[in-house]
C-alpha cells in the first residue's frame, strides 16, 4: 500500500522557487490501477518520480508497504527499487549504446537470472510489443513509438509488482496503445498495483480509479463505474 500525506516538493533554481506539489493526499491499496490526469506541468511526473524513489519530497510523509521512504538516502531507495518498481519514462531513458535486445535483457542482467532464461522472456516480450525485427537496432534508429515499446517491455520484464507509467501510449497509435494497454491489465490482473500518468481520457478508463491533478494538489477523484450486466 502507498500512503502519501501532506506530501510538498519545491524545486528552487538560484532565485526561483516554486512549489510543484503542494500538500498533496492520496492512498492506493495493493493491486489497485490508478490513472493520473491534469495539465502539463501540474506536478504528474514530479510525483511519479517520488512515489518511484528516484526523488525524494521536500516535505511530507510517504509510506510504502508501511515503511517511511520519504526521507532514505539515494543507497537505500536504489535497493528498495530493485526488482519492486518498474518504471516506464516519459522520456523513455533507453541506453544509446545498447540494441533493442539488450535494452530489455538489461533487467533481467540485473536480476542475475540465466541466459537462456532472459532469452526465451526477452523473445516473448519482444514479439508481444510487435518489435522482434528491430532487436539490433539502437534507440536512435526507432520510431518514437518502437522506443516507447521498448521502454514498456524493458519496465515490465521482471514482472514488478508496482509498475508507474508516465505517459505510456504517449507516443503511439490506437492499435500500439491498445496493446500496451492490454499488456498492462494483463500484469494488472496478476496482482501488480499500477500508478499510470495519462492524457488520454479513453485509456484513463482502464484504471479503478481516476484522480484529477490541478497546481500540485489532487481535485478529483473517480472510480471505475460497475458494468451494467
Ligand atoms: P507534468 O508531468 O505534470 O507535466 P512535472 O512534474 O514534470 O509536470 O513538472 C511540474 C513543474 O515542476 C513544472 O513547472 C516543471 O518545470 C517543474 N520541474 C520539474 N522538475 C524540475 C526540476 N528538476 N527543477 C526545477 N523545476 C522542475
Ligand atoms: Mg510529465
Amino acid at each position: 500500500m502507498i500512503k502519501i500525506a501532506g506530501l510538498t516538493k519545491v524545486f528552487r533554481t538560484e532565485e526561483v522557487e516554486s512549489t510543484v506539489l503542494n500538500n498533496l493526499n492520496i492512498v492506493i491499496k495493493k493491486g489497485e490501477f490508478v490513472s493520473i490526469m491534469g495539465p502539463s506541468g501540474c506536478g504528474k511526473s514530479t510525483l511519479l518520480n517520488i512515489i518511484g524513489l528516484l526523488d525524494t519530497p521536500s516535505g511530507g510523509s510517504y509510506l510504502l508497504e508501511g515503511d517511511e521512504v520519504a526521507s532514505l538516502k539515494e543507497k537505500d531507495r536504489i535497493i528498495r527499487r530493485k526488482g519492486l518498481i518498474g518504471y516506464i519514462f516519459q522520456s523513455f531513458n533507453l541506453i544509446d549504446e545498447l540494441t533493442v535486445y539488450e535494452n530489455i535483457e538489461l533487467p533481467l542482467i540485473y536480476m542475475k537470472m540465466g541466459k537462456k532464461e532472459r532469452k526465451e522472456k526477452v523473445e516473448n516480450i519482444m514479439k508481444m510489443f510487435a518489435i522482434s525485427n528491430r532487436r539490433k537496432h539502437f534507440p536512435q534508429q526507432l520510431s518514437g513509438g518502437q522506443q516507447q515499446r521498448v521502454a514498456v517491455a524493458r519496465a515490465v520484464i521482471t514482472n514488478p509488482k508496482l509498475i508507474l507509467a508516465d505517459e505510456p501510449t504517449g507516443n503511439l497509435d490506437s492499435k500500439r496503445g491498445k496493446i500496451v494497454m492490454s499488456h498492462l491489465m494483463k500484469l494488472h490482473e496478476a496482482g501488480a498495483t499500477i500508478i499510470m500518468v495519462t492524457h488520454s481520457p479513453r485509456f484513463a478508463e482502464y484504471a479503478d480509479r481516476r484522480i484529477r491533478l490541478f497546481d500540485g494538489k489532487v481535485i478529483s477523484e473517480s472510480v471505475k463505474e460497475a458494468l451494467n450486466v
